[in-house]
C-alpha cells in the first residue's frame, strides 16, 4: 500500500477500514488531514504508575497489574463488576458500579492499567469506577509507567474517544513531517509559536499540561492569520488598483462648508473629519467606518464630507436602511442647506413611472448634487454622472458585496459607512476588516444623560404615572413591545393589544397611536411625521423605532418585556430618547427568568457606554450571532475565538498586513504555501480577488 499522505482517504489509516471510514465521512472527516484536525476537547491527567503495595487511601494513583479474578454481582443493591488486580508487590480491588457493560472487555490474565482515587473498604484498598487502559502486550511497557496527559476526543456516533486516539496515533506517525509549515523558524521564534508539526504532536500527544495550550495558540494564530491575510489582500486591492476622484479641500472650501453649521465641531468631530479629509484628498478610494453612539454627531461629519465632494464638482449619495430614515436624513440636510445652491433630491421606492425616470435622467446628467435614498440607490438603473462619495448610514450589515456594487458605477467613489451600533474593536477588525475605522467618542455640548430604571412588575402603574406627568409637561414618549400580535406566551405583551388598553385606560387624555413593522411604509411615514410634529403624544410600537429615528422632544421610553430584547437592541432603543436638551428616561419593565437576561438588564441599567455594551453583548451572545457573521462571508473559526484571542488577532492582523504590503500578490517563492492555503480554504467565503 502506498504511503499515507495528508490527502489520503481516512479509510487507509491503520485501524480505520471502510466501516469506520463511513462513520468518519459523515462527520466530515474525509482525509488524514481532517482526522488530525479532530482535536481533543479535554485532557485527563494520569498519575505515574506505582506498586500496589505503595497505594495510600485518598491519593490519586495509578497501578498496573494482572487481572486475577472477575466477578459480577448483578443482584446486589448496586450491581457491580469487581476485579482483583495483582502486581509483583500486592493485590487490590477494582470496582465498577453498574459495570455490566464492561464485562466483555476483561479477561483473566490480561494486563490492566487503572487510575483514580484510592479508597478503603472493609480494610481493602480499592479503586471505584476508575479510568483504565487495557494493555495489549503481555509485558508492561516502561513508557506507560510515567504519568501521562491523555487526550479526550469528542466522540462521534460509535467512535469513542479511545478509538480516535488510536487512529490519530497511527496517522500521526506517518504524516507529521508532511504538514505544510507556513512560517520560518525565525518568524515563529519571534512570536513564540511552535512549528506546525510540534503543535500537532503537542495536541495529540502532550508531554505536559502546557503543551496543548501552546499548540492551540499556534493553530489559532494560523486561523486568524489566514483570515487577516485575505482581508489584507482585499484592503490592498481596493486601495491600489481602484481609482477614485481625489477630493482635496482648501481653506476657502472649508470656510464655506463650516458656515453651514450653526455650531463649532466638537473635538471628536474635528478628529474624525481630519481623518476623512485626508482620505478624500487621495485618488485611492476611502473605505472608512465611522462609529459613534447615537447623537454623537455623525450626520454632521458625513454632511461635511458630502459638501466637500460637491465642492470638487462631484456627486454624493446618502443611503439609509429604511425610507423613514432616508426621509429624516433628507429633512435634516434641508435644515443645514436651506438657501444653498446645492441640488438635493430624495429617491425612494415610492417614486415610480415618469417622475422616477426624469429624476434618474437628471442624476445621470449631473444636474443633481446629493441623492438621498435607500438601497434603491443600488438598483441598476440608477446611474450617476460623477459619483465622488457614498455615505451609508446605520447599516452595519452593509457588506462587501454591496460596497462593490456602488463602486461599480463609473470610477470607485469614496465610501463612508456610519454606524451607531458600536462594534467592538475585535469585530471591527474582522467583520469590517478591510475598512479603516474612525471613532467619534464625544458628544455635542448640552446633551442630557438618559436615566435608566428597571421596573419590577408591581411598580409598572407607578411608572405609567410618571410617563403621564412627563406628557403633561409637553414631552412625548414611546412604549415599545417585543411583539406585534399576542402570541402563545401569555407573559409576553403585544403592541396591538396594549395600544388599545393604554389609549383607553392609562393615557385617556392623550393622543396614543400604534406603529409597527407590518404597516406599509406610507402608513409608517405618516405616523412618524405626526409624531415628529408633536401631534401624537405617545407612540406604541415595536422595534421599528430602533434605528436612527430622531424626535428631540420624545424623552421617555417604556420597554415592555425588556428581558426579551438583546443588549445592543435595548441600547439602540434607548438611543432614541437621548437626542434633545431634555433629560431622557428609559423605564425597562422586566421579569427576567434567566441569569443571562438578568445580567443583560443589569449591564443595561448600569452603563450607557455603547462600546462597553457592545463588548458585553458580544460576550453573551458570541460572535456568530452578534451580526450573523456568516453573512459577512467570514470564515468559520474552529480553534480561535475572536473574543478570547483578541491579542493574537491583533498580532495576526499586523503580520498579515505587513506581508501583503511587501508582497501584495504573494508571488514570492516563500509565500507559495500561504497562497495555496488561502486559495483552498477561503477563496469563496472571503470573496477574494484573484491573488494570482
Ligand atoms: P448622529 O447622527 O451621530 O446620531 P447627529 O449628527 O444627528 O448625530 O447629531 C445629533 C444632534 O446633535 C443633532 O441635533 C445635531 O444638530 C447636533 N449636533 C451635532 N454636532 C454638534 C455640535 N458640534 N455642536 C452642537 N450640536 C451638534
Ligand atoms: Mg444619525
Amino acid at each position: 500500500m502506498a504511503d499515507l499522505t495528508l490527502e489520503s482517504p481516512v479509510q487507509y489509516v491503520k485501524g480505520a477500514g471502510p466501516a469506520r471510514a463511513a462513520l468518519l465521512e459523515r462527520a466530515d472527516i474525509h482525509t488524514v488531514a481532517d482526522l488530525l484536525k479532530h482535536l481533543p476537547r479535554d485532557y485527563q491527567c494520569r498519575p505515574e504508575v506505582i506498586n500496589i503495595v505503595d497505594l495510600r487511601e485518598g491519593s490519586e494513583s495509578a497501578v498496573c497489574g494482572i487481572i486475577e479474578k472477575i466477578t459480577f454481582s448483578r443482584f446486589s443493591r448496586l450491581p457491580r463488576l469487581q476485579i482483583e488486580l495483582a502486581d509483583s508487590s500486592g493485590c487490590c480491588r477494582v470496582i465498577w458500579f453498574h459495570g455490566g457493560y464492561l464485562r466483555k472487555q476483561f479477561q483473566i490474565d490480561q494486563h490492566l492499567l487503572v487510575w483514580g482515587k484510592v479508597q478503603s473498604y472493609d480494610n481493602i484498598l480499592q479503586f471505584a469506577n476508575p479510568k483504565f487502559e487495557l494493555l495489549k502486550e503481555a509485558s508492561f511497557d516502561p513508557r506507560q509507567a510515567a504519568g501521562r496527559i491523555i487526550p479526550v476526543y469528542p466522540a462521534i456516533a460509535s467512535l469513542s474517544s479511545g478509538m480516535f486516539a488510536k487512529l490519530i496515533d497511527h496517522a500521526l506517525n506517518e504524516v507529521l513531517s508532511l504538514l505544510p509549515e507556513w512560517f520560518s523558524p525565525g518568524y515563529r521564534a519571534a512570536r513564540d509559536l511552535p512549528s506546525i508539526s510540534q503543535a500537532y504532536r503537542w495536541l495529540h500527544r502532550p508531554g505536559s499540561a502546557d503543551e496543548p495550550k501552546l499548540a492551540r495558540r499556534r493553530l489559532a494564530y494560523d486561523e486568524l492569520f489566514l483570515m487577516e491575510l485575505g482581508i489584507a489582500i482585499r484592503h490592498w486591492h481596493t486601495r491600489h488598483t481602484e481609482e477614485a476622484i481625489a477630493l482635496p479641500t482648501s481653506e476657502q472650501i472649508e470656510k464655506r462648508i463650516r458656515a453651514r453649521f450653526p455650531f463649532p465641531f466638537t473635538p471628536g468631530q474635528e478628529q474624525v473629519t481630519a481623518e476623512i479629509v485626508a482620505d478624500l484628498a487621495s485618488s485611492r478610494p476611502m473605505n472608512r467606518l465611522l462609529q459613534g453612539d447615537v447623537g454623537s454627531g455623525k450626520t454632521v461629519v458625513a454632511l461635511h464630507a458630502v459638501l466637500l465632494a460637491i465642492a470638487n464638482g462631484t456627486q454624493a449619495a446618502i443611503m439609509a436602511p429604511t425610507e423613514i430614515l432616508a426621509d429624516q436624513h433628507f429633512e435634516r440636510i434641508e435644515k443645514y442647506l436651506a438657501g444653498s445652491r446645492v441640488r438635493r433630491v430624495l429617491l425612494t421606492g415610492g417614486l415610480t413611472g415618469k417622475a422616477r425616470s426624469e429624476l434618474l435622467a437628471k442624476i445621470a446628467e449631473g444636474q443633481v448634487d446629493i441623492v438621498v435614498g435607500t438601497q434603491a440607490l443600488l438598483e441598476k438603473d440608477v446611474l450617476f454622472n460623477r459619483l465622488g462619495l457614498v455615505v451609508v448610514d446605520e447599516q452595519h450589515k452593509f457588506g462587501v458585496r454591496q460596497r462593490a456594487r456602488v463602486r461599480a458605477k463609473g470610477t470607485a467613489p469614496h465610501c463612508l459607512v456610519m454606524t451607531a451600533t458600536p462594534i467592538p474593536r475585535t469585530l471591527a477588525l474582522t467583520v469590517f476588516g478591510d475598512l479603516d475605522v474612525s471613532i467619534l467618542s464625544d458628544f455635542p455640548p448640552g446633551r442630557q444623560p438618559v436615566v435608566t430604571s428597571l421596573i419590577p412588575p408591581d411598580k409598572t402603574s407607578e411608572a405609567f404615572d410618571f410617563v403621564r406627568q412627563q406628557l403633561q409637561t409637553g414631552r412625548q414618549a414611546y412604549v415599545v413591545y417585543p411583539l406585534i400580535d399576542p402570541g402563545d406566551d401569555q407573559a409576553v405583551k403585544a403592541a396591538t393589544d396594549e395600544a388599545a388598553r393604554l389609549a383607553q385606560d392609562v393615557f385617556g387624555n392623550f393622543s396614543v397611536v400604534l406603529l409597527h413593522g407590518r404597516m406599509t411604509s406610507r402608513e409608517k411615514e405618516t405616523i412618524m411625521g405626526r409624531f415628529r410634529s408633536g401631534k401624537i403624544d405617545l407612540l406604541v410600537c415595536t422595534v421599528v423605532v430602533e434605528v436612527g429615528v430622531d424626535v428631540a422632544n420624545a424623552t421617555v421610553m417604556v420597554v415592555e418585556n425588556a428581558e426579551r430584547f438583546g443588549l445592543a437592541q435595548l441600547h439602540q432603543l434607548r438611543g432614541r430618547i437621548a437626542r434633545g436638551s431634555h433629560k431622557g428616561y428609559c423605564l425597562a419593565f422586566a421579569r427576567p427568568t434567566t441569569d443571562d437576561a438578568q445580567r443583560r438588564l443589569d449591564i443595561f441599567a448600569a452603563t450607557s457606554d455603547g462600546f462597553r455594551i457592545a463588548e458585553e453583548d458580544l460576550r453573551i451572545r458570541g460572535p456568530g450571532e452578534f451580526f450573523g457573521t456568516r453573512q459577512h462571508g467570514l470564515p468559520q473559526l474552529r480553534v480561535a475565538d475572536i473574543i478570547e484571542d483578541m491579542d493574537l488577532l491583533r498580532l495576526a492582523r499586523k503580520d498579515a498586513f505587513e506581508i501583503i504590503a511587501d508582497d501584495p500578490r504573494l508571488s514570492h517563492p516563500d509565500h507559495q504555501v500561504l497562497k495555496s492555503a488561502l486559495q483552498s480554504q477561503f477563496a469563496q467565503s472571503l470573496e477574494l480577488i484573484d491573488v494570482g
